[in-house]
Protein backbone atom coordinates (compact mmCIF):
# COMPACT_ATOMS: atom_id res chain seq x y z
CA UNK A 1 0.00 0.00 0.00
CA UNK A 2 1.18 3.48 -0.85
CA UNK A 3 1.97 5.96 1.80
CA UNK A 4 -0.41 8.77 1.82
CA UNK A 5 0.79 12.51 1.94
CA UNK A 6 -2.12 14.89 2.98
CA UNK A 7 -2.25 14.32 6.40
CA UNK A 8 1.65 14.19 7.16
CA UNK A 9 2.79 17.58 8.80
CA UNK A 10 6.27 19.41 6.93
CA UNK A 11 8.36 17.32 8.81
CA UNK A 12 6.99 14.06 8.12
CA UNK A 13 6.85 14.87 3.92
CA UNK A 14 10.54 16.02 4.11
CA UNK A 15 11.35 12.68 6.21
CA UNK A 16 9.22 10.90 3.62
CA UNK A 17 10.93 12.86 0.62
CA UNK A 18 14.64 11.92 2.23
CA UNK A 19 13.70 8.41 2.34
CA UNK A 20 12.59 8.37 -1.41
CA UNK A 21 16.32 9.63 -2.22
CA UNK A 22 15.39 13.33 -2.57
CA UNK A 23 16.31 16.49 -0.70
CA UNK A 24 14.10 17.24 2.49
CA UNK A 25 13.25 20.42 1.02
CA UNK A 26 10.92 18.37 -1.95
CA UNK A 27 8.83 17.30 1.18
CA UNK A 28 8.21 20.64 2.12
CA UNK A 29 7.37 22.05 -1.06
CA UNK A 30 4.57 19.25 -1.35
CA UNK A 31 3.27 20.42 2.16
CA UNK A 32 3.20 24.38 0.97
CA UNK A 33 1.27 22.85 -2.58
CA UNK A 34 -1.07 20.45 -0.40
CA UNK A 35 -1.95 23.38 2.42
CA UNK A 36 -0.89 27.10 1.62
CA UNK A 37 -1.77 26.51 -2.03
CA UNK A 38 -4.61 23.88 -1.29
CA UNK A 39 -3.51 21.87 -5.13
CA UNK A 40 -4.41 18.14 -4.65
CA UNK A 41 -2.57 17.03 -8.15
CA UNK A 42 1.09 16.53 -9.26
CA UNK A 43 0.72 18.28 -12.59
CA UNK A 44 0.07 21.29 -10.69
CA UNK A 45 2.96 20.93 -8.47
CA UNK A 46 5.10 22.92 -10.76
CA UNK A 47 8.34 23.49 -8.94
CA UNK A 48 9.13 20.13 -8.72
CA UNK A 49 10.76 17.89 -11.09
CA UNK A 50 9.44 15.13 -13.18
CA UNK A 51 11.84 12.93 -11.84
CA UNK A 52 11.44 13.54 -8.31
CA UNK A 53 7.40 13.39 -8.65
CA UNK A 54 8.74 9.66 -10.38
CA UNK A 55 10.58 8.90 -7.65
CA UNK A 56 7.76 9.54 -4.82
CA UNK A 57 5.05 8.33 -6.94
CA UNK A 58 6.99 5.02 -6.96
CA UNK A 59 5.94 4.40 -3.40
CA UNK A 60 3.00 7.38 -2.23
CA UNK A 61 -0.11 8.82 -3.35
CA UNK A 62 -1.36 12.27 -2.49
CA UNK A 63 -4.30 10.87 -1.38
CA UNK A 64 -6.06 13.58 -2.46
CA UNK A 65 -10.05 13.32 -3.76
CA UNK A 66 -12.74 15.42 -4.72
CA UNK A 67 -16.48 14.90 -3.48
CA UNK A 68 -18.43 12.10 -4.97
CA UNK A 69 -21.58 14.34 -4.79
CA UNK A 70 -22.53 17.75 -3.22
CA UNK A 71 -26.43 19.33 -2.55
CA UNK A 72 -26.71 23.00 -2.22
CA UNK A 73 -29.11 24.63 0.18
CA UNK A 74 -31.63 27.84 -0.93
CA UNK A 75 -29.63 29.41 2.21
CA UNK A 76 -26.30 29.10 0.78
CA UNK A 77 -25.03 26.08 2.81
CA UNK A 78 -23.45 23.21 0.63
CA UNK A 79 -22.81 19.43 1.52
CA UNK A 80 -20.48 17.76 0.34
CA UNK A 81 -20.45 13.74 0.12
CA UNK A 82 -16.76 11.77 0.49
CA UNK A 83 -15.56 8.53 0.04
CA UNK A 84 -13.68 7.36 2.24
CA UNK A 85 -11.58 3.62 1.82
CA UNK A 86 -13.46 1.52 -0.22
CA UNK A 87 -16.69 1.34 1.62
CA UNK A 88 -17.37 4.83 3.37
CA UNK A 89 -18.74 7.94 2.62
CA UNK A 90 -18.72 10.71 4.83
CA UNK A 91 -20.47 14.40 4.10
CA UNK A 92 -18.96 17.71 4.99
CA UNK A 93 -20.75 21.04 5.09
CA UNK A 94 -19.76 24.30 3.44
CA UNK A 95 -21.58 27.27 5.70
CA UNK A 96 -21.25 30.50 4.43
CA UNK A 97 -21.92 33.73 6.67
CA UNK A 98 -21.63 37.42 6.46
CA UNK A 99 -17.87 37.70 6.41
CA UNK A 100 -16.97 33.76 7.27
CA UNK A 101 -17.25 30.17 5.32
CA UNK A 102 -16.92 27.61 7.73
CA UNK A 103 -16.67 23.95 6.95
CA UNK A 104 -18.42 21.58 9.45
CA UNK A 105 -15.71 18.61 9.44
CA UNK A 106 -16.07 14.65 9.58
CA UNK A 107 -14.43 13.04 12.01
CA UNK A 108 -15.20 9.34 11.86
CA UNK A 109 -17.62 7.52 9.28
CA UNK A 110 -20.66 6.89 11.22
CA UNK A 111 -20.25 7.03 15.47
CA UNK A 112 -20.23 4.72 18.33
CA UNK A 113 -21.84 7.12 20.95
CA UNK A 114 -25.20 6.07 20.24
CA UNK A 115 -27.22 9.41 20.52
CA UNK A 116 -30.37 8.48 20.15
CA UNK A 117 -31.63 12.00 18.32
CA UNK A 118 -28.78 11.90 15.88
CA UNK A 119 -28.53 10.06 12.47
CA UNK A 120 -25.35 9.65 12.06
CA UNK A 121 -25.12 8.16 16.05
CA UNK A 122 -27.99 5.57 14.10
CA UNK A 123 -25.60 4.25 11.67
CA UNK A 124 -22.89 3.20 14.30
CA UNK A 125 -19.27 3.40 13.94
CA UNK A 126 -17.66 1.98 10.36
CA UNK A 127 -14.12 3.84 11.26
CA UNK A 128 -12.26 6.33 11.90
CA UNK A 129 -11.02 8.89 9.24
CA UNK A 130 -7.43 9.48 9.16
CA UNK A 131 -5.74 13.12 9.43
CA UNK A 132 -5.47 13.14 5.39
CA UNK A 133 -9.32 11.96 4.97
CA UNK A 134 -9.95 15.31 7.78
CA UNK A 135 -7.95 17.59 5.63
CA UNK A 136 -8.86 16.26 2.64
CA UNK A 137 -12.51 17.85 3.13
CA UNK A 138 -10.73 21.32 3.33
CA UNK A 139 -7.94 21.02 0.35
CA UNK A 140 -10.57 19.29 -2.20
CA UNK A 141 -13.90 21.68 -2.12
CA UNK A 142 -14.25 24.49 -4.90
CA UNK A 143 -12.96 27.88 -3.30
CA UNK A 144 -10.96 26.23 -0.48
CA UNK A 145 -9.10 29.03 0.04
CA UNK A 146 -12.29 31.03 0.88
CA UNK A 147 -12.58 28.65 4.19
CA UNK A 148 -12.34 31.11 7.05
CA UNK A 149 -13.41 28.43 10.23
CA UNK A 150 -13.70 24.82 11.18
CA UNK A 151 -15.71 23.10 13.33
CA UNK A 152 -15.39 19.73 13.99
CA UNK A 153 -19.08 18.75 14.36
CA UNK A 154 -20.09 16.78 11.04
CA UNK A 155 -19.79 12.85 11.47
CA UNK A 156 -18.33 11.49 14.31
CA UNK A 157 -16.86 11.98 17.57
CA UNK A 158 -13.55 13.52 17.65
CA UNK A 159 -12.55 12.82 20.69
CA UNK A 160 -12.90 9.18 19.59
CA UNK A 161 -10.52 9.65 17.11
CA UNK A 162 -8.10 12.34 18.52
CA UNK A 163 -4.37 10.80 17.08
CA UNK A 164 -5.92 11.89 13.55
CA UNK A 165 -8.03 14.80 14.18
CA UNK A 166 -5.22 15.92 16.95
CA UNK A 167 -2.82 15.86 13.88
CA UNK A 168 -5.17 17.58 11.29
CA UNK A 169 -5.40 20.70 13.87
CA UNK A 170 -1.72 20.99 14.50
CA UNK A 171 -1.79 21.19 10.58
CA UNK A 172 -4.37 23.60 10.31
CA UNK A 173 -2.55 25.66 12.86
CA UNK A 174 0.78 25.45 11.85
CA UNK A 175 3.37 27.94 9.76
CA UNK A 176 4.23 25.35 7.65
CA UNK A 177 0.31 24.17 6.95
CA UNK A 178 -2.86 26.24 6.94
CA UNK A 179 -0.94 28.49 9.36
CA UNK A 180 -5.04 29.02 11.05
CA UNK A 181 -5.20 30.64 13.97
CA UNK A 182 -6.78 28.22 17.02
CA UNK A 183 -9.28 31.21 17.30
CA UNK A 184 -11.12 29.99 13.79
CA UNK A 185 -11.12 26.09 14.70
CA UNK A 186 -14.14 24.73 17.64
CA UNK A 187 -14.31 21.15 18.66
CA UNK A 188 -17.59 19.40 19.60
CA UNK A 189 -17.43 16.86 21.88
CA UNK A 190 -19.94 14.69 23.98
CA UNK A 191 -17.27 14.34 26.47
CA UNK A 192 -15.08 11.58 26.53
CA UNK A 193 -13.58 12.79 29.75
CA UNK A 194 -9.95 11.06 29.03
CA UNK A 195 -9.59 12.79 26.23
CA UNK A 196 -10.81 15.85 26.83
CA UNK A 197 -8.22 16.34 29.47
CA UNK A 198 -5.57 15.74 26.48
CA UNK A 199 -7.03 18.04 24.03
CA UNK A 200 -7.25 20.71 26.84
CA UNK A 201 -3.68 20.41 27.34
CA UNK A 202 -2.64 19.84 24.03
CA UNK A 203 -4.31 22.24 21.60
CA UNK A 204 -5.75 25.68 22.38
CA UNK A 205 -8.88 25.91 19.97
CA UNK A 206 -12.45 26.28 20.73
CA UNK A 207 -14.23 23.33 22.64
CA UNK A 208 -18.23 22.90 22.22
CA UNK A 209 -19.57 20.31 24.60
CA UNK A 210 -23.57 18.63 23.74
CA UNK A 211 -24.74 18.65 26.75
CA UNK A 212 -28.39 18.51 25.92
CA UNK A 213 -29.96 18.30 29.43
CA UNK A 214 -28.46 19.10 32.94
CA UNK A 215 -30.44 16.18 34.78
CA UNK A 216 -28.04 12.55 34.48
CA UNK A 217 -31.21 10.37 34.47
CA UNK A 218 -32.92 12.12 31.68
CA UNK A 219 -29.76 12.41 29.89
CA UNK A 220 -28.79 9.02 30.30
CA UNK A 221 -31.94 7.82 28.78
CA UNK A 222 -30.76 9.89 25.17
CA UNK A 223 -27.39 9.64 25.31
CA UNK A 224 -25.43 6.43 26.52
CA UNK A 225 -22.19 8.01 27.30
CA UNK A 226 -23.39 9.74 30.31
CA UNK A 227 -22.73 6.17 31.92
CA UNK A 228 -19.29 6.01 31.40
CA UNK A 229 -18.83 9.85 31.70
CA UNK A 230 -21.10 11.68 33.64
CA UNK A 231 -21.36 15.70 32.63
CA UNK A 232 -20.89 16.59 36.15
CA UNK A 233 -17.02 15.12 35.94
CA UNK A 234 -17.03 16.83 32.14
CA UNK A 235 -17.69 20.44 33.94
CA UNK A 236 -15.63 19.85 36.69
CA UNK A 237 -12.55 19.21 34.27
CA UNK A 238 -13.69 22.67 32.40
CA UNK A 239 -13.36 24.52 35.50
CA UNK A 240 -9.83 24.11 35.99
CA UNK A 241 -9.67 25.64 32.55
CA UNK A 242 -9.16 29.26 31.96
CA UNK A 243 -11.63 30.16 29.66
CA UNK A 244 -11.46 33.52 30.09
CA UNK A 245 -9.33 34.75 27.40
CA UNK A 246 -8.60 33.43 23.43
CA UNK A 247 -10.10 29.93 24.07
CA UNK A 248 -14.26 29.73 24.58
CA UNK A 249 -15.97 27.12 25.86
CA UNK A 250 -19.77 26.83 25.09
CA UNK A 251 -22.84 24.19 25.64
CA UNK A 252 -24.86 23.03 22.63
CA UNK A 253 -28.12 22.43 24.00
CA UNK A 254 -31.04 21.17 21.50
CA UNK A 255 -34.34 21.60 22.20
CA UNK A 256 -36.85 19.19 22.55
CA UNK A 257 -40.21 19.61 23.17
CA UNK A 258 -41.22 18.12 26.69
CA UNK A 259 -38.24 16.57 27.06
CA UNK A 260 -35.75 19.70 28.21
CA UNK A 261 -37.70 22.86 27.40
CA UNK A 262 -38.85 23.59 30.65
CA UNK A 263 -38.11 26.18 33.98
CA UNK A 264 -37.05 23.41 35.60
CA UNK A 265 -34.21 22.73 32.98
CA UNK A 266 -33.51 26.04 32.39
CA UNK A 267 -32.68 26.68 36.26
CA UNK A 268 -30.95 23.62 36.89
CA UNK A 269 -28.53 24.44 34.06
CA UNK A 270 -27.89 27.52 35.57
CA UNK A 271 -26.73 25.90 38.56
CA UNK A 272 -24.86 23.76 36.82
CA UNK A 273 -22.29 26.36 34.79
CA UNK A 274 -22.63 28.79 37.48
CA UNK A 275 -19.31 30.65 38.08
CA UNK A 276 -18.06 29.13 34.57
CA UNK A 277 -17.06 31.62 31.85
CA UNK A 278 -19.37 29.94 28.96
CA UNK A 279 -22.02 29.91 26.49
CA UNK A 280 -25.14 28.16 26.15
CA UNK A 281 -26.17 27.60 22.30
CA UNK A 282 -29.80 26.59 21.89
CA UNK A 283 -30.36 24.55 18.82
CA UNK A 284 -33.79 23.58 16.77
CA UNK A 285 -34.12 19.87 16.59
CA UNK A 286 -34.54 18.81 13.13
CA UNK A 287 -36.95 15.67 13.30
CA UNK A 288 -35.65 12.66 12.06
CA UNK A 289 -37.64 9.53 11.65
CA UNK A 290 -39.11 7.24 14.23
CA UNK A 291 -37.77 9.64 16.91
CA UNK A 292 -41.35 10.41 19.67
CA UNK A 293 -40.14 14.41 20.25
CA UNK A 294 -40.49 17.66 18.10
CA UNK A 295 -38.76 20.69 18.44
CA UNK A 296 -39.47 23.07 20.84
CA UNK A 297 -41.55 26.01 19.81
CA UNK A 298 -39.85 29.20 19.55
CA UNK A 299 -41.48 30.97 21.73
CA UNK A 300 -40.40 28.44 24.36
CA UNK A 301 -36.69 28.45 23.10
CA UNK A 302 -36.67 32.40 23.37
CA UNK A 303 -38.09 32.17 27.19
CA UNK A 304 -35.46 29.67 28.01
CA UNK A 305 -32.74 31.54 26.56
CA UNK A 306 -33.99 34.40 28.51
CA UNK A 307 -34.71 32.78 31.84
CA UNK A 308 -30.78 31.81 31.31
CA UNK A 309 -29.77 35.46 30.54
CA UNK A 310 -31.65 37.13 33.39
CA UNK A 311 -29.27 34.62 35.51
CA UNK A 312 -26.16 35.21 34.26
CA UNK A 313 -25.46 32.38 31.34
CA UNK A 314 -24.67 33.88 27.77
CA UNK A 315 -27.22 31.99 25.60
CA UNK A 316 -28.28 32.48 22.02
CA UNK A 317 -30.22 30.83 19.70
CA UNK A 318 -27.96 29.43 16.85
CA UNK A 319 -29.83 29.81 13.07
CA UNK A 320 -30.33 26.79 11.73
CA UNK A 321 -28.61 26.23 8.30
CA UNK A 322 -29.21 23.39 5.39
CA UNK A 323 -32.10 21.87 6.77
CA UNK A 324 -33.45 21.42 3.62
CA UNK A 325 -30.77 19.69 2.42
CA UNK A 326 -30.29 17.38 5.27
CA UNK A 327 -26.99 19.16 6.55
CA UNK A 328 -27.79 20.66 9.51
CA UNK A 329 -27.48 19.71 13.26
CA UNK A 330 -27.73 15.69 13.51
CA UNK A 331 -28.92 14.98 10.34
CA UNK A 332 -25.62 13.86 8.43
CA UNK A 333 -25.81 10.38 7.69
CA UNK A 334 -23.08 9.76 4.72
CA UNK A 335 -23.63 6.55 2.41
CA UNK A 336 -22.46 3.11 2.74
CA UNK A 337 -22.06 0.32 0.59
FE1 LIG B 1 -22.01 10.77 17.64
FE2 LIG B 1 -22.30 13.42 17.92
FE3 LIG B 1 -24.25 11.95 16.80
FE4 LIG B 1 -23.79 11.71 19.42
S1 LIG B 1 -24.51 13.57 18.35
S2 LIG B 1 -24.10 10.01 17.97
S3 LIG B 1 -21.54 11.98 19.48
S4 LIG B 1 -22.18 12.27 15.96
Amino acid sequence: MKTKLIGKNSEQLAAIAADCGLRPFVGRQIAEWLYVKRVGSWDRMTNISKDSKARLQESCELGTSGPAGSAVSSDGTVKYLFTVGEHNAVEAVMIPDEDRKTLCVSSQAGCRMGCRFCMTGRQGWHGNLDAGDILNQFVSIPGSQELTNAVFMGMGEPLDNYEAVSQAIDILTSDKGFGWSPKRITLSTIGVLPVLERFLDGQRCHLAVSLHNPFPDERLGMMPVQKAWPLEDIVALLRRYDFSGQRRVSFEYTMFSGWNDTKRHADALVRLLSGLECRVNLIRFHKIPDFPYDCAPAVRMEEFRDRLTKHGVVCTIRASRGEDILAACGMLAGQRS
